[in-house]
């Protein structure tokens, strides 16, 4: 699939100081595969930009907001879970750019396509979970407490005697 991610910016490059939106939505599959072994961007997902650009003399700076939907396996019990990461950016286009530091800007245009990539991989979820207290692999085996089952004061040196045993209690036979 061919989308261009190439922006124009003489406007912005004639005018030092000044600032109009950037904004881009490409399908994740124009991007190349986008995953780690923890997380993927569905193919069909879309990339969406949401920035300012404003040039400063020489460079242009593209500030905003990125955002994409993301598929993964819970960590702990491995079911499916996905949901969508809304990172900020701040990158640098200038015509002498620094290795991943800044981007290139190639006279007129800037290619947001692998600035987008990047930001993506770095920001994809590194320990996805279906929720912050998923209780792990096998709930069958390590149920969370149910409160009225009989048993809970078993053990439980908190709790009140309980009437009913207080009579066992005296009879002892010491
Ligand atoms: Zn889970």
């Amino acid at each position: 699939m061919k989308v261009r991610t190439v922006e124009h910016v003489a406007d912005l490059r004639r005018r030092p100081g000044s600032q109009r939106p950037v904004r881009l939505t490409v399908p994740a599959e124009a991007l190349g595969p986008l995953g780690t072994s923890a997380a993927v961007v569905p193919p069909e997902g879309e990339v969406d930009l949401d920035a300012v650009g404003e040039a400063t003399g020489v460079d242009v700076v593209v500030t905003g907001t990125l955002r994409f939907p993301w598929e993964g396996d819970c960590r702990r019990c491995l079911q499916p879970v996905s949901g969508t990461v809304e990172a900020e950016v701040r990158e640098v286009f200038e015509p002498t750019p620094v290795e991943a530091e800044t981007w290139p800007l190639d006279g007129d245009t800037v290619d947001l396509g692998p600035m987008l990539r990047e930001v993506v991989l770095l920001t994809l979820p590194l320990v996805p979970l279906c929720s912050e207290d998923c209780s792990g692999p096998d709930p069958e085996r390590f149920p969370t407490t149910v409160e009225g089952e009989g048993g809970a004061d078993e053990g439980d040196d908190e709790a009140p005697p309980d009437p009913r045993w207080a009579a066992l209690d005296e009879l002892r036979f010491d």
